[in-house]
């Protein structure tokens, strides 16, 4: 039997792995969703089979009215508020791990070997856990979303993880109740010292990292307990958490370190552009885009707090039965997490094929004669080419190369990073105050008109 649940852990193993692949293209992503989700519940089912198992009932009960929760709260979640349920879900794989690596330090069985990696593991489950429910809060604005910070932070926060570090080395020696407690407390608070000092807006690259840092813990805790499908499960997790959080970091061309403890945001920066803002009225953006040949839609995250999405796919086809050319420029970073704007759009039946990244689309600025720029900020903005700015290197959309430049958002409110769009002050850009769902779903009446 045991021989029989093991193959079927390697079985599933396999399969989480063909899922994440199936999750890195749009058309394919569904479908490893689904994947992944059949494999887990093979893996749980499977579970059940071990020889000696017992509490099963307990089990059950626990199995049942955590599904039904998770069932309930992805069907109520909106589309925006879908990383702070990742930050929660996240949260607690770290906290399972935390809790197998207590239980085994109490059990106090380990050899020291396996009690180091029961404590490693207890150390990164715990962070992993109180760090995603301050992550949670701040992006749920149930605390201050800015960073956090005070005189000699870094420092104390050293001190602090150099403290629970060594009670950590005393207790794979000395494994007694009083040090496990005091080790767990001491790493949970840890936890929320680290995530304090980060804005909520990075707070996606933070989740990934320590979503890494589950699959971390998770791993740790199946050598502990010589589970090799923990181990896989695990490594797979903090493989794919630790390339995530690159790629993001990259993406806004700043450093890991730079994230957690840069303190971004911190800061309001005061606006040096001189000009004036020009507005465009609905007509005109109308009668503009109807007569145009090619129109290139940039979405950000204001489209995804309006909900916009559909009614920008309206938008598009009322374009193209008027011969119109309509592409989407994508930004890797806009939105709130990675392909927020491809889910979104996919989402409202926008195909794929009209989608474009940064790299293909950006020469086809210039050929355009409206970039409509729905509720994007910071990745359209110039200032990232210019050396001082906060922004600078990020790489950026060229929406300024366009003929004509729309730019929809409800005022004059800064993207994430806080400062001035040198943009929305350009001789060839007018702005239309709004929110992005009503101003799209006026201008596709009035493009009807024409
Ligand atoms: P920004 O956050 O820069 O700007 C969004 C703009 O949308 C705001 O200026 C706001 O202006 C406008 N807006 C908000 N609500 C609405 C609404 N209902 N209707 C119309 N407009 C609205 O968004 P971007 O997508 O351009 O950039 C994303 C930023 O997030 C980048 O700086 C990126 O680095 C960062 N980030 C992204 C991550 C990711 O994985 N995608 C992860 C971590 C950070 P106003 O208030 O005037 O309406």
């Amino acid at each position: 039997m045991t021989w029989f649940i093991q193959a079927i852990y390697f079985l599933t193993a396999v399969a989480f792995i063909y899922a994440l692949k199936q999750m890195s293209h749009p058309k394919t992503a569904r479908q490893g969703v689904v994947y992944a989700g059949v494999a887990m519940a093979v893996a749980v089912l499977a579970t059940f089979l071990w020889p000696g198992m017992h509490n099963l009932g307990l089990m059950v009960v626990a199995l049942v009215v955590g599904s039904a929760v998770a069932w309930w709260a992805a069907k109520v979640v909106a589309m925006t508020d879908m990383p702070q349920m990742v930050a929660i879900y996240n949260g607690m794989g770290g906290g399972a791990a935390g809790t197998i690596a207590a239980v085994e330090l109490l059990k106090g069985e380990l050899t020291p070997a396996f009690a180091a990696l029961a404590v490693l593991g207890g150390l990164i489950g715990a962070v992993s856990f109180s760090g995603s429910l301050i992550a949670f809060a701040k992006l749920q604005r149930l605390m201050k979303e800015r960073p956090i910070t005070f005189p000699g932070q870094q420092v104390f926060n050293l001190v602090w993880l150099a403290v629970t570090v060594v009670i950590g080395i005393v207790l794979v020696f000395k494994p007694v109740v009083s040090l496990i407690v005091l080790f767990f407390l001491l790493a949970l608070v840890f936890g929320v010292l680290m995530t304090l000092p980060i804005g909520g807006a990075d707070m996606p690259v933070v989740i990934s990292l320590y979503n890494a840092f589950t699959g971390l813990a998770v791993g740790f805790e199946g050598i502990a307990l010589s589970q090799p499908a923990l181990m896989v499960a695990g490594t797979v997790v903090g493989a794919a958490g630790t390339l995530l959080t690159q790629l993001m970091a990259k993406a806004m061309n700043r450093s890991l370190a730079n994230v957690l403890f840069g303190a971004f945001g911190a800061v309001e920066q005061e606006s040096e552009i001189e000009g004036e803002m020009k507005e465009i009225g609905l007509e005109d953006a109308a009668a503009l885009m109807a007569y145009a040949s090619k129109v290139i839609i940039v979405p950000g995250y204001g489209m995804a707090v309006a909900q916009a999405q559909h009614k920008i796919k309206e938008l598009m086809d009322e374009l193209e039965k008027r011969g119109v050319e309509v592409k989407f420029a994508i930004h890797p970073v806009a939105g709130r997490m990675p392909g927020h704007m491809n889910v979104l759009l996919a989402e409202a039946g926008v195909p794929y094929d009209k989608l474009f990244d940064l790299d293909d689309i950006n020469p086809e600025f210039e050929t355009a004669d409206v970039a409509l720029v729905i509720g994007a900020n910071d990745v359209v903005n110039p200032a990232a080419r210019r050396e001082g700015s906060p922004l600078y290197g990020m790489p950026i959309l060229d929406v300024d190369k366009a003929k004509n430049v729309i730019v929809i958002k409800r005022g004059r409110g800064k993207g994430f990073a806080g400062i001035e769009n040198e943009l929305f002050y350009m001789p060839n850009t007018r702005m239309l105050f709004g929110d992005a769902k009503d101003v799209v779903t006026k201008l596709v009446q009035s493009i009807k008109q024409y």
